[in-house]
């Protein structure tokens, strides 16, 4: 099974090389030694991640081919626009979409106001018709593994924070790397997102250890295990980890300081900074519906996550969950978050979106919507079926009661439905 197309070497300028996927051009970043014009490589996240010989390159290419060409009819006819219903307001807004100018804040409060569902509709069109005129068919597919539910935190949302009375697990080193190694042989990831509480259990030597050995599978290692250490972050990058996803939650100083107890968000931010600057590709965000979060806090995250520049927006409903204090916070409604997925796609038009299974729980079938709404990536949980309802951080998380190879199964059919091919994104 594959989750990424090869791409071949065009042209090598310093650490960036142009790919060719049928045509269609990408940059990435030369990550490895002894590349050439020519060769074919493996990306993910912009990243070159392996080379491949030729002769597996060409049979995967060749299975591809016409299967990618379908794709791409699909993902163009499924991306026409039709603007005929918009109301003037949202109109004039759209127009300056059209043009690729920058929305205020004012504009923005226009389009997350729209409530008339055929409105709504034609704005999730368009968000997708950027999506496309961006990105073409491409979405990225990272596999996830949730290695530890032990948690120093006390974040009010999370259902692994401290004080919840849950059972705890953690996988050791070997562990770690064998379910990694599990996910690359058997289902063909090309990118792991690694993800934990923050555990400190797990020091500087074992995340060495982990890291080292999942790069050299050659993929992309992708940590998000929390607010540690700089210096840790930094001994990663240097060891092979290569993107990082660490939200700021919000935007909002006071509310952060509420329901992040004893962090700061001056803290976290500065470190999702440095993290960018190590060279990380970012990715980052918030929670959608914190109680006491307002429409403008809303705003100002996502402009927050445009500031971060990250490579990868991260955002997703909060999902109120049993023995944590916002276990009787209302839901969000599914709309609050498909207009946030296609008003970040409008003020930050080549960002690459996240849906996020958190969305997928809020109601099954959104991730289809929000894939169609402006977003063109996703995560599938390739943790072990005796660890996945241990995880806890939200409810009846979507997904949970499947197993991996159905979960996969189910994403391909979604993702060939939508005519998207998991080529890579590049960098911008
Ligand atoms: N401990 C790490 C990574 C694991 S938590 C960290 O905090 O960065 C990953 C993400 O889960 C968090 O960033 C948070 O945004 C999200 N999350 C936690 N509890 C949630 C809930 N109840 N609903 C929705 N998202 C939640
Ligand atoms: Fe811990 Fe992350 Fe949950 Fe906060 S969100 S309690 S840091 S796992």
């Amino acid at each position: 099974m594959c989750y990424a197309i090869p791409a071949k070497v065009i042209k090598i300028k310093g650490l960036i090389a142009i790919v060719d996927y049928f045509g269609e051009k990408r940059k990435i970043l030369l990550d490895l030694d002894d590349i050439k014009v020519g060769d074919y490589v493996y990306a993910q996240g912009g990243i070159l991640v392996r080379k491949i010989p030729q002769e597996e390159a060409l049979i995967i290419l060749e299975a591809w081919k016409d299967i990618f060409l379908e794709l791409q009819k699909t993902d163009a006819a499924l991306s026409q626009l039709d603007q005929s219903q918009f109301s003037q307001n949202a109109l004039a807004v759209l127009q300056k979409v059209n043009l690729r100018k920058s929305l205020n804040q004012s504009e923005m409060k226009t389009l997350f106001e729209l409530e008339d569902l055929q409105e709504l509709s034609v704005l999730y069109e368009i968000a997708n018709h950027v999506r496309q005129r961006e990105h073409g068919n491409a979405c990225c597919i990272h596999g996830i593994i949730e290695f530890s539910n032990y948690c120093t935190n006390n974040c009010y949302y999370c259902g692994i924070r401290k004080d919840s009375a849950i059972q705890r697990y953690r996988m050791d080193v070997n562990e770690v790397i064998s379910v990694a190694k599990h996910a690359v042989d058997e289902y063909g990831f090309k990118a792991l997102v690694l993800q934990s509480g923050e555990d400190y259990w797990y020091d500087e030597k074992k995340l060495v250890e982990v890291v080292k050995a999942i790069r050299a599978m050659g993929v992309l290692v992708f940590l998000s295990i929390g607010s540690r250490d700089q210096a840790l972050y930094q001994k990663l990058y240097d060891v092979g980890a290569r993107a990082c996803l660490l939200r700021f939650e919000t935007s909002n100083e006071a509310l952060f300081d509420k329901l992040r107890p004893g962090t700061t968000l001056k803290d976290r931010v500065d470190l999702i900074k440095a993290i960018k600057k190590m060279g990380y590709v970012l990715a980052t965000g918030f929670i959608i519906g914190l109680p006491g979060a307002t429409l403008d806090d809303l705003i100002n995250d996502i402009l927050l996550t445009r500031y971060l520049m990250p490579d990868m927006y991260s955002f997703g409903p909060l999902i109120p969950t049993k023995g944590t204090p916002l276990a009787n916070c209302p839901m969000v409604s599914k709309e609050l978050v498909l207009k946030t997925i296609a008003v970040s796609r409008f003020v930050d038009s080549n960002a690459n979106i996240l849906v996020t299974t958190a969305l997928e729980t809020l109601e099954p079938g959104a991730k289809r919507e929000g894939l169609m709404g402006g977003a063109n990536s996703l995560m599938i949980n390739v943790t072990p079926a005796r660890y996945r309802d241990l995880y806890n951080i939200y409810d009846n998380k979507a997904g949970n009661e499947d197993s991996i190879n159905n979960n996969i199964q189910k994403t391909l059919e979604l993702l060939k439905s939508l005519g998207r091919a998991p080529t890579d994104l590049g960098v911008h």
